[in-house]
């Protein structure tokens, strides 16, 4: 049966840069409905336009559902049928969560979650030294500590995310515990969810979902 899976987790968690490293260890397909938003944003349409005023608003807030769906629908048309995809920053609501599962019941695929925990201050220590590559949206924890000037993958600028700010943080923590954290308990009880301590180094992290994947990824289910 194919596979999906979903990284789950607070803003800051490491869900895209550990997504990112399964995508390259496994061959998956990556769907990050955040790096699907700024490059949205980017874009002079009235859609880019309302995200773009999401994306540097308080924080946290979420774009509509349908609009979410409509946009992880297109990606999804793009994608080979007998591809593993994993789903970053997707679902965030119910409504999502109802969509994926149609989606995942028409076309007869297994969803495993990924539950990546994090202590709030490591959250904010994590948001607010980080950065993205503006070109190929690599993630660097803390370059200037590292003596990173430019990203290593393909050279691009490093910059900081405008919604990673920490009263923009603090916002988006309130809006996932108060909206997309409880999620959790739908999928405690009818999927199955790897739960993962984030708080160690990134390499650690990774060799902990790594081995999990693996073994999900070499059973017969
Ligand atoms: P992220 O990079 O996943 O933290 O996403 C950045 C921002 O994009 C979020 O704070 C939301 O405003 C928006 N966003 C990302 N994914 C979703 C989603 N599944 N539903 C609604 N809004 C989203």
């Amino acid at each position: 049966m194919l596979k999906h899976f979903v990284i789950f987790g607070p803003p800051g968690s490491g869900k895209g840069t550990q997504a990112k490293r399964l995508v390259k260890r496994f061959g998956l397909e990556y769907i990050g409905t955040g790096d699907l938003m700024r490059q949205e944003a980017n874009s002079d349409t009235p859609l880019g336009k309302k995200i773009k005023e999401i994306l540097e608003g308080v924080g946290g807030k979420l774009l509509d559902d349908q609009t979410a769906n409509e946009m992880v629908d297109d990606v999804l048309r793009d994608i080979e049928p007998d591809q593993s995809i994993i789903f970053d920053g997707y679902p965030r609501t119910m409504n999502q969560v109802e969509y994926l599962e149609g989606f995942i019941e028409t076309n007869k695929i297994k969803l495993y979650v990924v539950n990546l925990k994090v202590d709030d201050a490591n959250i904010i220590k994590r948001t607010t030294t980080r950065r993205i590559c503006e070109n190929c949206k690599r993630i660097f924890q803390d370059p200037e500590q590292l003596k990173i000037s430019k990203c290593l993958e393909c050279g691009g600028k490093l910059i900081a995310r405008t919604d990673d700010k920490v009263e923009v943080v603090k916002n988006r923590l309130k809006i996932y515990n108060e909206q997309t954290k409880p999620l959790l308990s739908y999928y405690r009880q009818n999927k199955e969810l790897v739960e993962i301590d984030g708080n160690p180094p990134q390499d650690e992290v990774f060799d902990e979902i790594e081995s999990k994947v693996e073994n999900i990824l070499s059973r017969n289910d």
